[in-house]
């Protein structure tokens, strides 16, 4: 590696070449490529290495993507259909968005340390739940088609109906329709797409879908379709727009079971797609059916308050195959905007938005009319329609003035107002209308609107009345609160977040700078294909990038998450074997040892899940897969596989497995959250996988955001490259007669956030990265070596070595010392540090994955806290100290605690407080003591508490 300070790779890497040989001599290798001759098995060794373009510097990385971003074009988009341009303020963009102590957080599972997020969320909660009407709100999903298309499996779980049919409102927007659809048809479940107005009720359902307003800004009062659907045992959901809601009648209101919709019009940019967090809200009596995440306020050891995920084992994917959603990653960055937005503007603030999105939209509609021009109904929000003889001329023209107008039908224009929408836009888009005809002057149009909402829809019930809402309107107080709730969070700013398939890695800033960019993120993605050439030229270049790495023929961006990307695979393998005439190949073998994701995946693809066995040493039994392969010759279509192995080993066998699928007329499914160890070391494809999804936000540094946002590529061999998903909208996504329906909302998922894996592989280059793998399994074994002596590895490969992640058996310390690995991870808070992975793959097992961005010295500070900890236990162990009465039982401590002037445990305070020597140097507090989850469990609680249950803190 070049030497040069302008060097990127050598700023991704920890570890400095000195160490590099320090670690390996620990190791017992002479050299790098002696660990991986001994780690990566010989036959699936990749004898070259990758097609990249050359490495270059962060300057020159950024200049040629800046050149590739000015080959967009920023238009007006007026174009709607659930997007909506809007002002990010200032402060929440630099102070959350491009704040790295929010976007470096992990999932909030380690809820002592994540207190921050947990409120953020909890306001996002309380916002969505205020808006729609309805109980509970989950802390977001993937995109609003997708939300619909949960609700509807949802709705089937629960109603009393036994029908099969959905039925879903033609003016639903039409990526909602086209994705329910895609989800419909692999679970057998009839969708019916017609005009509410006509429906008679007479074909039995058991659930509807409406838009409200919608799709082409008609509001209509559902009260009676809703009740006539109750009275056949069927749940109702509302797709509704929540700026709209701050005007309208809210669904809760009119008997709607669940609101979904996209929060992005709440300060997220468009971002030609994404991400953006969906919400989801439904009655309290379906609780345990939500799919995603949802905060709950609980109590914590000292009886005070503390948030926290509700209903943790009840997470859907956990369920394995009874799971209904395979939902994981989310879309928690983006909700967290959201909801500061709401925060930020406070329900006045909102309401004067919307009166003036309203406002405008009447204007525009009164002029038009008197241009001569047909408006077929009254706007009810932010949208109207026009009845024009060519809509594509007009649209034409106006494109040429520098808007983008929806083309409705072969006589109908939609034009959809926003936020950003000034009056001398509006007067703009009218010259082009007048076609040189005088408009009458600005304020005789004012005076012929009205702000009164119709009686009928106008919302009479108060929202946001929360204090949270009302106190931080100044930017000071606003920027204070920020940074208080960050100051609860361990994000990677503080300490290294070793978890286990994970991948917390650096998310470099010069990576993160292009999101931010006007070029990638005030584009609408439904704009035409001539204005969005740069991200055209980005996704070429980045699947044809990723195809390289993976050895696959072809790629797709859409799904916006891991989850999505299995689904998506799924669903392409399915086709490929109805294309052969095989319908009857529905068995999805999936190993023990698999992630929850890919047996909830297979359900919902409408497989049926056989599970392999796992050997003592954690790998697949290649005799059961053989003989249950055999068995379901017939039927199988697949097996779903993660390499390397969830255990963190690069099991010998797999190019052995794959061709035991093959020989039966199955496919390999490749679970590549742990492409990390791969990457220029071995390609899926080359070893018998067909399809594999990645994981950006992992291997390919897209921050998690606290819990998402993500994105799930997934590649595939070229004889499944016709069925990738296409979109309905756009059919540039995969025009193939063949093609899956979209799985997402837009067409290129959450395209905004793809430059920054394209930053990576751009700087980092074939070498870069092939040198960041071999790091990444080089960190994870200096680990394992270094702790072995205290906490056995519980498994390794052939020749004694893991891959880019070790296991370390706690179940001996519960023997000994009645200490639970939850105790450990608790305790590793005192010491600054956030708990590798807890209980997965192996009960009473903690995972670590340092990743290739540790430097040595974090390395060997993290092993130092894991010594300490062992310390601890062999001290209750021994019985110096107190089986109960320990630091690790009461872990974490909070400030307030330790200096309770009655202190009378049976350590000290500093034992408790500075464990380690650095936490003198810096300590990161955590807020608030040990979480007690049952108890929020058993009262539960996920909107934000009245301000007295705060009082006497
Ligand atoms: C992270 C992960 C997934 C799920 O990915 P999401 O992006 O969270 O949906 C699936 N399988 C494995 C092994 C993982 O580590």
């Amino acid at each position: 590696m070049s030497a040069s300070p302008h060097n990127f790779a050598q700023r991704h890497l920890g570890p400095r070449p000195a160490d590099v040989e320090q670690m390996l001599q620990k190791l017992g290798c002479e050299s790098l490529e002696d660990l991986l001759a001994a780690v990566v098995p010989a036959d699936i060794r990749l004898p070259r290495s990758l097609n990249l373009p050359e490495p270059c510097s962060e300057a020159e990385a950024l200049a040629e993507l800046r050149a590739i971003a000015h080959q967009n074009q920023i238009l007006r988009s007026y174009l709607g259909q659930g997007y909506a341009n809007c002002l990010t303020p200032p402060v929440i963009q630099r102070n959350i968005l491009e704040n790295p102590g929010w976007y470096t957080a992990y999932t909030p599972y380690q809820a002592e340390i994540a207190q921050g997020r947990l409120e953020a969320l909890l306001n996002f909660q309380t916002m969505v739940s205020d808006l729609t009407g309805l109980e509970i709100a989950n802390a977001s999903l993937l995109d609003e088609a997708t939300a619909a298309a949960e609700a509807m499996t949802l709705s089937l779980a629960v109603a009393k109906s036994k029908s099969q049919t959905y039925f879903v409102a033609h003016n639903c927007h039409p990526q909602t329709i086209a994705v329910v659809q895609t989800r419909a048809a692999a679970l057998g479940i009839e969708v019916l797409v017609a005009d509410l107005l006509q429906f008679d009720f007479q074909t039995p359902i058991f659930g509807l879908l409406l838009q409200y307003p919608a799709t082409d800004g008609t509001i209509a009062d559902y009260r009676s379709v809703i009740e006539q659907a109750h009275a056949q045992g069927a749940i109702a959901t509302v797709a509704c727009d929540l700026l709209a809601l701050t005007l309208l009648t809210p669904p809760g209101e009119f008997g709607a079971d669940i609101a979904v919709g996209n929060s992005q019009r709440f300060g997220v940019p468009l971002g030609y797609g994404g991400p953006h967090a969906a919400f989801f809200a439904t009655k309290e009596a379906y609780k345990r059916q939500i799919p995603g995440r949802i905060v709950g306020v609980s109590k914590d050891a000292q009886g005070q308050p503390a948030l926290r995920l509700a209903l943790q084992t009840r997470e859907q994917h956990i369920r394995r195959d009874k799971a209904t959603s395979n939902i994981c990653t989310a879309q928690v960055l983006l909700a967290v905007v959201a909801g500061f937005y709401a925060v930020y503007h406070g329900a006045e603030g909102l309401t004067a938005i919307a009166r003036q999105v309203r406002r405008q939209t009447q204007i525009l509609a009164e002029e038009l009319q008197s241009l001569g021009f047909k408006i077929p109904q009254q706007p009810g929000f932010d949208t109207l329609i026009v009845e024009v003889e060519d809509p594509k001329v007009w649209q034409s023209r106006t494109e040429a003035a520098g808007f983008n107008l929806r083309c409705l039908s072969d006589r109908q224009l939609g034009i959809s107002l926003d936020e950003t929408t000034t009056d001398s836009d509006l007067l703009d888009l009218l010259t082009v209308f007048a076609q040189g005809r005088s408009l009458p002057a600005w304020e005789d149009l004012q005076a012929a609107v009205t702000d009164e909402v119709d009686p009928a829809f106008a919302r009479q019930t108060p929202f946001l009345t929360h204090p949270v809402f009302q106190q931080y309107h100044s930017e000071t107080e606003l920027l204070r609160y920020i940074h208080r709730l960050q100051s609860r969070d361990l994000s990677l700013t503080t300490a290294m977040i070793p978890l286990g398939s994970c991948t917390m890695k650096l998310n470099a800033t010069a990576e993160m700078l292009p999101i931010s960019w006007p070029e990638f993120n005030q584009i609408h993605p439904f704009a035409p294909l001539s204005q969005t050439q740069g991200y055209q030229q980005l996704f070429q270049q980045l699947e044809s990038w990723l195809a390289e790495i993976t050895g696959f023929a072809a790629v797709s961006l859409q799904p916006n998450a891991g989850s999505q990307g299995e689904y998506a695979g799924l669903l392409v393998i399915q086709r490929y074997h109805q294309s052969r005439g095989e319908d009857h190949r529905q068995i999805c073998l999936i190993p023990q040892s698999a992630h929850g994701t890919n047996p909830a995946s297979a359900v919902m693809a409408g497989m049926k899940v056989v599970p392999i066995a796992c050997d003592d040493r954690g790998n697949i039994d290649v005799s059961d897969l053989q003989q249950k392969a055999a068995q379901y010759a017939d039927q199988l279509a697949a097996l779903m596989v993660t390499y390397p192995s969830t255990h963190g080993v690069f099991e010998e066998a797999i190019a052995e497995i794959c061709a035991i699928v093959h020989q039966q007329g199955g496919q390999v499914y490749l679970d590549g959250a742990n492409l990390n160890a791969q990457v220029g070391l071995c390609q899926p494809a080359q070893f018998g996988a067909d399809v594999c999804h990645l994981n950006l936000h992992k291997t390919f540094c897209i921050p998690h955001g606290g819990g998402g946002p993500g994105v799930g590529p997934i590649g595939v061999a070229a004889h499944l490259a016709p069925f990738l998903p296409s979109h309905p909208l756009v059919p540039e996504a995969n025009a193939d007669p063949q093609a899956l329906g979209p799985i997402a909302a837009a067409p290129w998922g959450s395209a905004s956030i793809l430059p920054i894996s394209w930053m990576y592989i751009r700087m980092m280059g074939a070498a870069g990265l092939t040198q960041a793998s071999a790091i990444a399994i080089l960190n994870a074994n200096y680990i394992a070596t270094r702790l072995a002596p205290y906490y056995p590895i519980l498994y390794r490969g052939d020749r004694g070595f893991v891959a880019h992640e070790c296991i370390l058996d706690l179940r001996p310390l519960k023997r000994t010392a009645g200490i639970e690995v939850e105790d450990v991870a608790k305790r590793l808070m005192d010491y600054g540090f956030h708990a590798p992975t807890m209980s997965w793959p192996v009960l009473g097992t903690l995972m670590v994955e340092p990743t290739e961005s540790e430097s040595l010295a974090e390395l060997d500070r993290f092993c130092e806290a894991m010594i300490g900890i062992y310390h601890e236990v062999d001290a209750i162990a021994s019985g110096d100290l107190d089986p109960l009465d320990n630091p690790l039982k009461h872990a974490p401590h909070p400030a307030d605690v330790l200096l309770q002037s009655d202190w009378n445990r049976a350590y000290s305070r500093e034992q408790a407080a500075y464990p380690a020597p650095w936490t003198r140097e810096h300590k990161f507090w955590p807020v608030v003591s040990r979480i007690d989850n049952a108890y929020g469990d058993r009262n539960l609680v996920c909107s934000c508490l009245p301000m007295s249950a705060y009082s006497d803190r």
